[in-house]
């Protein structure tokens, strides 16, 4: 997706530079390609051996351009959310493939919910169960549901997106998961249909997702004796992507494989992946501001700042950073590329090896598809910034640079 001609740096065949002089810093940029290479490699392995539908989890990226293109491809949607579920369907994704988890679903959202005729609600709590009932019962609707189950694995991976151990907020303890099951079942406005997890963000192994699809057998297992039987198998997302070259990463393929190879071919599957999509088919320009040099380390600071890219401060996520323009033989000097936010947590990356740059240089941010833009605030009264799509040598814009008079929308 990024290369070099000339020392200059291309995202397909656009110049990242010309971008800049047409859209200014900061600016998220998206290769269409890429996006739909990433989703690609889901369905193939889907079609091929088993029947179901890939569910873009639309938390990690949630403009319109690039759920759009998703949907046009046939993609579902996972939403959180009320306001994803709007954005889904304005987007044009069919309800029937949108599926809806979250811990805390709200009556207004939950009557939203059925009102769209949205595929599968996940459930998350007994209590929630009983409410989806009740309102379903108000709508005169049946709703599909499967039941989120915790099944108590500890991938590796950072603290703050492991979603499937004891202890986590998420999803129905297992060891308590054939009761529900039978109190759903008893529901009349219910029709259990499916079994849900999803354990954690930026799993990079097979083994907890083996780990956890077993234990959700078992499950399956005890509930065909009781006759309940669940035959849509929701797999979650939490795919993880190489941020650094250290890290190896299982592929979509093997996966897949072990998934159909536990539960069987002859389940209709769901698979959530959000990362695994859109996290490196996106990458983020920025500026030089200034460079300094303080307590024997050099800085440099950008127009992007945490209210932009969120990630290194909170997960301590690692992000490759670049000029755009090459430099040759240039010495690498300790670095900290920082924001221009009133907080020490403001930075891009800490203690990183980097060339010397000069005020208004272009960097680029690798791998910001994912959680980034869609995590992104106003913090310190900062417009959100320009999204841009590329498509071979095209490219157009597809969130405009909000302006300070955004910043107030809504105050009275
Ligand atoms: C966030 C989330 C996903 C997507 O996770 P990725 O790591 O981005 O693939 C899938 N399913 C649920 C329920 C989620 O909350």
């Amino acid at each position: 997706m990024l290369n070099f001609h000339d020392n200059n740096l291309f995202i397909e065949q656009v110049r990242l530079l010309d971008i800049v002089e047409k859209y200014n810093t900061s600016t998220y940029v998206y290769s269409q390609d890429q996006i739909i290479k990433n989703f690609e490699k889901y369905t193939r392995e889907l079609t091929e051996i088993a029947g179901g539908m890939i569910c873009f989890a639309c938390k990690s990226n949630s403009n319109g351009t690039i759920l759009k293109l998703l949907a046009q491809h046939g993609a579902g949607a996972d939403t959180t959310s009320g306001g994803e579920i709007y954005r889904c369907l304005k987007a044009g994704f069919n309800p029937d493939k949108i599926v809806y988890a979250g811990v805390g679903k709200t009556r207004e959202e939950i009557a939203y919910a059925i009102k769209s005729n949205i595929f599968m609600f996940n459930v998350e709590s007994e209590e929630e169960l009983y409410v989806i009932d009740q309102i379903a019962n108000q709508c005169q609707h049946k709703v599909r549901i499967a039941i989120r189950i915790n099944p108590d694995v500890t991938p590796d991976t950072h603290s703050y997106i492991v979603t499937g151990s004891k202890g986590t907020k998420f999803g129905i303890p297992y060891e308590k998961a054939v009761q529900i099951y039978l109190n759903a079942s008893k529901k009349k406005n219910l029709i259990v249909s499916g079994i849900h997890f999803h354990i954690g963000s930026q799993i990079v192994d097979l083994e907890p997702f083996k780990l956890a699809a077993q234990k959700i057998k078992s499950i399956i297992d005890i509930l065909n004796t009781y006759n309940i039987k669940v035959n849509c198998i929701n797999c979650g997302g939490g795919l993880g992507i190489k941020y650094n070259n250290t890290t190896n990463v299982i592929s979509q393929h093997q996966l897949m494989t072990e998934m159909f190879n536990i539960f069987g071919k002859n389940n209709k599957f769901i698979f959530e992946p959000g990362r695994s999509i859109i996290a490196n088919a996106g990458c983020m320009l920025v500026k030089v501001i200034y460079s300094k040099i303080s307590g024997n380390k050099h800085f440099i600071i950008t127009d992007a700042g945490m209210n932009d890219l969120i990630r290194p401060t909170l997960y301590g996520a690692y992000h490759e950073i670049l000029p755009v323009f090459q430099h040759n033989n240039t010495q690498n000097v300790i670095t900290d590329i920082v924001g221009p936010i009133c907080e020490t947590g403001d930075f891009l990356a800490k203690d990183i090896m980097f060339p010397i740059v000069k005020q208004n240089e272009v960097l680029i941010v690798k791998n910001t598809g994912a959680y980034c833009s869609s995590m992104s605030s106003e913090y310190n009264s900062r417009p959100k910034i320009a999204e841009v799509l590329v498509k071979n040598d095209n490219f157009m814009l597809i969130r405009k640079r909000a302006c300070y008079d955004d910043l107030l929308l809504n105050e009275i």
